[in-house]
Parts: C-alpha cells; sequence; structure tokens
C-alpha cells in the first residue's frame, strides 16, 4: 500500500513521520520550497521571530519525536511561570489561572469570584448555545467577559457569540474528558499533581523541529512540487504535479480547507463545497522590539475593546528572546487590517502595543496569514456533511485541534488506522 500525502506542514510531516514508524510506503508533496507550512521561523537582524506558532508544550509525544530526530540539545524551555494578562478598564491585570491569583486578582470583584464557584451546580452545554451564553451561564458575567471568552476566543479570532459550544469549546472540552464541571475537572487535576508540560522552543525557531522532521524523511517529500489535482482512479487516486501523476492507494489531505476543496472538485463536488464553506479569519503578525520590563507570557484583548491588536505574546520574557514581542491583529480588532500597507500595519501595531503595555515599541517585521486561524464560527455546522469517500482522509486543523499536540496527535492516530487497513 502506498499512501500519498499532500503538504508538508506539521501534519503532513508529522504523519509521513509516523507511517515510516509503521513501515508503510508513503509519498508527500509540498508546494512550497521549504518544509513547515504556518510552523515557520526566521532571522531577522539576528533576531528569531516565529511567523505561526511560538511555542509548544512538550507533551510525551513531542517528546520522544525530539529524540527520535536528535533535536534535545536545541531544545528551549520556557518559563510559564510567569502571569498572563488581560487589558480592562484601561489597564492590564492578571489572569486568573493559579488559586492564589484567583485570590488575589483585581480582575473580579468579590461578587465576580464567588460567583465561579456556583459553576458545579450547573449544566453541561446545552444543544445550540454558544460560547458566550455556555461562559455566562456557568461562570457569570465578569469571567466570562473579562478573561475566559478572550482566553479561548482570542486564538482563532472569532468573538464568544458566534461560536458554537458544539463545533468550537465543546470540541476541546470532549478531548480534555470534560463532561461535567470544569471546575470540578480543574481541582481534581490540581489535587493529582499532575504537572502541565512545560512551554519549549528550539534555539532558532519552531522550525527546528519540521526542518529535522523534513531532513529524516527528505527522500520521501518532494518540495516545491504542488498537487494541482487529485482524480479517482478506481481502487485508488492520482495526485497530479507538474513533474507527473503518482498513483496511490489512500490519499491524505493536510491542506487548508479552501485548498482541498480545489483539490477533490473532481472526486466529490459536494465534498468540495462543504470545504468550501469553512471560515477562516486572517491573522497580521506584527514582530515589535521594545524593553517593556514586566514579566508575562503576554497580554490578550477582549473583543470590542478600543486597542487595535488582539494580544501579543511576549517572548521576550517567558522565552528569553531578545526584545521581541508578537502582536496579532485581525479584522475585528482592526477593520481597515487588509487595506492597511505593511508599514502602515506595523506602525499602527507597534503603538497600540505602547497603549497596551505602556512601553515604546517600535516594529521589526510584519508577515500576515490568509488563510490564518479556523474561526470555529458558525461556518463550522458544515462538519456534519464531512464524509470523505474511500482512500481518502484529511488531517488537518479543521478536522481536529489545532494545537501543534493535537497534530502529532491526529497524524499518529490516523498512522495506525492506515497501517491496520
Ligand atoms: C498565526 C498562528 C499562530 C499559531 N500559534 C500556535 C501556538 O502558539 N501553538 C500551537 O500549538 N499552535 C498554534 N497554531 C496552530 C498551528 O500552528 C497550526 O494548526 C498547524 O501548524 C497547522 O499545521 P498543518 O500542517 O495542519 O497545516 P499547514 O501548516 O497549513 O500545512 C499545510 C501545507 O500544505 C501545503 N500546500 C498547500 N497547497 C498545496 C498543494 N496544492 N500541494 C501540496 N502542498 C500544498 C502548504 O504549503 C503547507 O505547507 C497557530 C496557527 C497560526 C496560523
Amino acid at each position: 500500500m502506498t499512501v500519498g500525502v499532500v503538504g508538508a506542514g506539521i501534519s503532513g510531516l508529522s504523519l509521513v513521520h509516523a507511517l515510516a514508524d509503521e513501515d508503510e510506503d508513503v509519498v508527500a508533496f509540498e508546494a512550497r520550497d521549504e518544509p513547515g507550512g504556518v510552523m515557520r521561523s526566521r532571522r531577522v537582524d539576528g533576531r528569531v521571530l516565529e511567523l505561526g506558532p511560538q511555542r509548544l508544550r512538550l507533551t510525551p509525544g513531542l517528546e520522544s519525536m525530539i529524540d527520535d530526530l536528535g533535536l534535545r540539545d536545541q531544545l528551549r524551555t520556557g518559563d510559564d511561570d510567569q502571569p498572563l494578562y488581560v487589558y480592562h478598564d484601561g489597564s492590564l491585570e492578571v489572569v486568573p489561572l493559579s488559586l492564589r491569583e484567583a485570590i488575589t486578582t483585581d480582575l473580579l470583584s468579590p461578587l465576580g469570584k464567588l460567583r465561579i464557584l456556583k459553576e458545579p451546580l450547573t449544566d453541561s452545554a446545552r444543544p445550540g448555545e454558544t460560547v458566550e451564553e455556555y461562559l455566562v451561564r456557568k461562570f457569570g458575567h465578569q469571567a466570562a467577559h473579562r478573561f475566559l471568552g478572550p482566553l479561548y476566543s482570542g486564538l482563532y479570532g472569532t468573538a464568544p457569540e458566534n461560536m458554537l459550544m458544539e463545533y468550537s469549546l465543546g470540541r476541546a472540552l470532549e478531548n480534555a474528558g470534560i463532561d461535567g464541571s470544569v471546575l470540578l475537572w480543574v481541582a481534581r487535576k490540581l489535587l493529582s499533581g499532575r504537572e502541565t508540560p512545560p512551554i519549549c522552543t528550539f534555539d532558532d525557531g519552531l522550525g527546528e523541529l519540521t526542518t529535522g522532521l523534513y531532513e529524516a524523511h527528505a527522500e520521501t517529500i518532494a518540495l516545491d512540487t504542488p498537487v494541482e489535482r487529485i482524480d479517482d482512479a478506481g481502487d485508488g487516486y492520482e495526485l497530479v504535479t507538474d513533474e507527473g501523476t503518482e498513483r496511490v492507494d489512500d490519499v491524505v489531505l493536510t491542506t487548508p480547507a479552501p485548498t482541498s476543496a480545489d483539490l477533490l472538485e473532481s472526486v466529490d463536488a459536494d465534498l468540495a463545497a462543504t470545504l468550501r464553506k469553512f471560515n477562516y479569519n486572517p491573522i497580521g503578525m506584527v514582530f515589535v522590539e521594545s524593553d517593556l520590563e514586566r514579566d508575562g507570557i503576554g497580554a490578550l484583548v477582549p473583543s470590542g475593546a478600543d486597542i487595535g491588536i488582539s494580544g501579543s505574546t511576549w517572548n521576550a520574557s517567558f522565552l528569553d528572546r531578545d526584545r521581541v514581542f508578537t502582536c496579532y491583529v485581525d479584522p475585528g480588532s482592526d477593520p481597515e487590517m487588509t487595506d492597511r500597507s505593511d508599514e502602515e500595519l506595523g506602525e499602527v501595531a507597534a503603538a497600540e502595543f505602547e497603549r497596551l503595555t505602556g512601553a515604546a515599541a517600535s516594529p521589526i517585521h510584519v508577515h500576515r496569514w490568509n488563510p490564518g486561524m479556523p474561526a470555529y464560527d458558525r461556518s463550522w455546522t458544515a462538519m456534519d456533511d464531512l464524509e470523505a469517500p474511500d482512500g481518502l482522509h484529511f488531517c488537518a486543523n479543521y478536522v481536529g485541534r489545532p494545537g501543534i499536540p493535537g497534530r502529532l496527535r491526529n497524524a499518529k492516530r490516523l498512522a495506525g488506522e492506515l497501517s491496520d487497513d
């Protein structure tokens, strides 16, 4: 059996790695001349910038991959004991993520704190409920609006009132094994003493992981070779590229939904139409240098706040990256972002970072992603109609969790299923 993989981002690369572990024949095609997809690191004026994900959790799955690839010496762990902040009423407040912070935070009034304790008495998600409705019903207005909503929806750039539980946070809770009270689940986790894996990256950025994966399997991955079309070959598929046609038994698509739709048009037009329904939010990444001296992981900005960035990651502080801070811009935080030149977007975001933190900042680099993050908005109800024909599989962030640990798990599970067939 030969498996054809379309795309060599972290999903495609970790799938190739897992299939090689299962001794399966695999051939992968990547449109760009470098592997990694959105997991991309750059050096600009000597500084490491992460154009996509900023850091990972060092899960056991990731650790064993790092050892397989001989990357242990380049691994860096970050200091995630530092606070995360949220913008509220003109200043930055600590997000209460620990018991100590929950008691001491100024973000919630005493009544707001007490309201959270009622959560175990409330029901699980209700059919048709939005993330906004769920969070308010479970934790009260203050916690929902001041930090829980921004904490979850800020990742995707979609306002909580536009996200349906069943297709967004509900799936994340289910994956984590939470089917009743979130608070009791957190309490059990704290009592069990089980530690959350530390935050990590590599000396030259996360791109070291994808480069390492590519180099380990370079003979099976064709870079600079976009798949132009997928054809049904009766008992398998044909992947059509500029270089010729590759006949495979199974195809795995790791490309974003709009690209997958174009590639599958001739195989299954209904499936292609379903894939076209999924919305993604564009994201602007603006890297700034600043002397901000406060320790922190970053700062969230609730949707609707009067700040023109949706948040920032403080790479200088928790990853010890030389004065580098990453600002995020989406159409919710800056409706004019698509009309702005990179230079203007950089200047605007640096000024907004300064308003947010009080520290002067100047832009170093701007990168835009479109498509960026899956929006997990109401368009995600199309998941109900996503049915792939035999031999065709998706291993992409719209069918599983978008975080890197989720991508690695998804790839390993699929490799196991393909090898059992
Ligand atoms: C801005 C941003 C920040 C993020 N931050 C974090 C974070 O901090 N932590 C975390 O865990 N996750 C984070 N994520 C999520 C995570 O990075 C992504 O979900 C994950 O990297 C997606 O990987 P992928 O391989 O599924 O898709 P992609 O990286 O999109 O890979 C798809 C690949 O397919 C290729 N391709 C496209 N068309 C074709 C074609 N026709 N033929 C062949 N190849 C093709 C593309 O070039 C690309 O390399 C972030 C995502 C974004 C966008």
